[in-house]
């Protein structure tokens, strides 16, 4: 086995459940941090011969890797059901179907997205000097994902973070280890050299130790939370996170737009993955001469969902993932009834089956519209002006994704640029993260740095700057000793070649002689 870890120390098992039928799925090592520790010490080890292997080695293992996934996608999306509880068809379009897109593209790309790049160095060229950036790979990454979406997220970070010539240490979380593993098993099959991929599997205390364990870097998906704690222990060894965490993303809906169309994605965006995506819908926001009409519509669309076990292919609708996210969706639901809000369909559970439930009355006071839900809940608020609802999107410490729904593009784009969110989509909702080519991230505290896109990619490598003086037959005339002369020329170099124009620098030439006979002279 090479991808994945043989425990020395295990501790004690983690134990994976069915959440939709509380089945035991199986059990997994919980590693210690001394089996973190070595871990990391075998990836740096193999990092020294990964990193030199081409763009098209690291392709074939990649698009290798990918062909494993296809062999056997129906597994995985079982799988992938199974261990999250969201339905199989999610499995495959939420998971399986953006990950192969995004393995293909950073595979053929990456080469390309990390070309060393000339800098135009401006007067110094004309000195005979030129500047270049190559990309270099970081060492050992180490990821830290959630559960929401514990294949594609992962896999994702681990595809890029290999294309980018680094090694990978990835801690699934403690509710999907198997899919981590699964992860492990794919790069196994593409035949990847022993420990450039290894899984830790664990609970946080295993999260905790591979960041102490001081990998080159973190991706970590999760709460704000965790995000913070993982920063501080990643500032000891100086190691540089990315964070993608929260969110209570905004939807407004302007009454000109297609409210067909408006409350079908609000449906979507509010409920596909039990609502526990970071992107979900999660305040919607509706011009008052529209509301009445759309919020009809989504009340009347949800009633229609199926839910039950993701293993059905008809259901819409999954269980939650754990019973301590339930419980933080029925304190919101009863926070909202309690603080005047109404509930107009939903609200109940059964086991971890929580109903799609849609909540009209809201308002940005509400606790629950302030706080992250993670949970199959839309709670819609009305506004009156374009201003009025920029002002309530932005009116969170949240700052993910949001999208803007119009049929007037330039309203749409407008209003989109005024809002505080990492992506911000016109007439669209959710999926961009499906999209590899885009970047993802959020402000605020929803994160630090992204994940996707050229802009994720280069957070995984560490840019070189590359300088050579392709005429090193003088001194340079800021060289010692110094002197009056010496003086006399930088006082020039302010005044003239700082101005970055040939002809001011003209007017140096004098000096800059006397200088270099100067230092000539010597
Ligand atoms: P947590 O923060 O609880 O856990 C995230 C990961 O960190 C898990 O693997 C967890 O392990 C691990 N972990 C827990 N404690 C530590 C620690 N002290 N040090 C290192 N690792 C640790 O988040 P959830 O799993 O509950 O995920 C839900 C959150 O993720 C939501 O807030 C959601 O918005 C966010 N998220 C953000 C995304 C984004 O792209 N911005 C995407 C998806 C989710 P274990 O599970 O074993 O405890």
């Amino acid at each position: 086995m090479s991808a994945v870890i043989q425990f020395q120390n295990k501790t004690e098992e983690i134990i994976s459940y069915n959440p939709a039928t509380g089945a035991e799925i199986g059990r997994m090592p919980n590693a210690s941090a001394e089996d973190v520790r070595i871990a990391v010490e075998n990836s740096r080890k193999v990092f020294a011969d990964w990193r030199k292997t081409t763009f098209a080695e690291r392709k074939k293992f990649v698009l290798k890797a990918r062909e494993a996934i296809l062999e056997e996608m129906d597994e995985i999306a079982r799988l992938i059901s199974d261990e999250s509880g969201k339905p199989v068809a999610e499995a495959f379009s939420m998971e399986i179907a953006p990950v192969l897109d995004l393995m293909q593209y950073f595979a053929r790309k990456t080469e390309k997205l990390l070309k060393p790049r000339k800098i135009n160095i401006g007067l110094y060229g004309a000195l005979g000097r030129y500047s270049k950036i190559v990309y270099q790979p970081l060492g050992v990454v180490g990821i830290i994902p959630a559960w929401n979406y514990p294949f594609s997220i992962p896999l994702g970070e681990t595809a890029m973070a290999l294309m980018a010539g680094n090694t990978v240490v990835l801690k699934p979380s403690e509710l999907t280890p198997f899919i981590g593993l699964k992860i492990g098993e794919i790069f196994e099959k593409a035949g990847i050299p022993e420990n450039v991929v290894q899984i830790v599997t664990g609970a946080g205390e295993t999260g905790a130790a591979l960041v102490d364990a001081a990998p080159d870097k973190i991706m970590f998906t999760g709460s704000v939370a965790t995000g913070k704690k993982i920063a501080v222990a990643a500032a000891k060894n100086l190691t540089s996170v990315v964070l993608e965490l929260g969110g209570k993303d905004p939807m407004i809906v302007f009454a000109d737009a297609n409210l067909e169309i408006a409350a079908d994605a609000a449906i979507w965006g509010a409920f596909c993955n039990a609502g526990q995506s970071c992107s979900s819908v999660e305040r919607l926001y509706i011009e008052e001469p529209a509301a009445e009409k759309l919020t009809e519509l989504i009340v009347e669309k949800t009633k229609k969902l199926k839910q039950g076990a993701g293993g059905d292919e008809t259901v819409s609708i999954g269980a939650m993932s754990s019973e301590r996210q339930m419980k933080i969706v029925e304190d919101h639901v009863e926070s909202f009834q309690k603080e005047g809000a109404k509930i107009l369909t939903g609200g109940k559970h059964k086991d971890l089956f929580f109903e799609p439930t849609v909540i009209s009355g809201a308002n940005n006071s509400m606790r629950a519209m302030r706080e992250e839900t993670f949970g199959p809940t839309l709670p819609i608020a009305t506004f009156r002006t374009e201003e009025e609802a920029i002002t309530l999107a932005n009116d969170s410490e949240f700052g993910l994704t949001a999208s803007v729904w119009t049929k007037d593009l330039t309203k749409g784009k407008r209003v989109a640029e005024q809002i505080e969110a990492g992506t911000v989509c016109v007439n669209e909702v959710l999926y961009t993260h499906g999209i590899g080519q885009t970047p993802w991230g959020g402000f605020k505290n929803s994160g630090r740095g992204r994940t996707h896109g050229v802009e994720g990619l280069m957070e995984l490598v560490q840019p070189q700057h590359i300088h050579v003086n392709r005429l090193a037959i003088l001194p340079n005339a800021w060289w010692m000793p110094y002197s009056k002369t010496a003086i006399e020329t930088f006082r020039g170099f302010a005044r003239y070649f700082a101005s970055g124009s040939l002809f001011q620098t003209s007017k140096l030439m004098p000096q800059l002689l006397k200088r270099m006979k100067e230092l000539r002279r010597k």
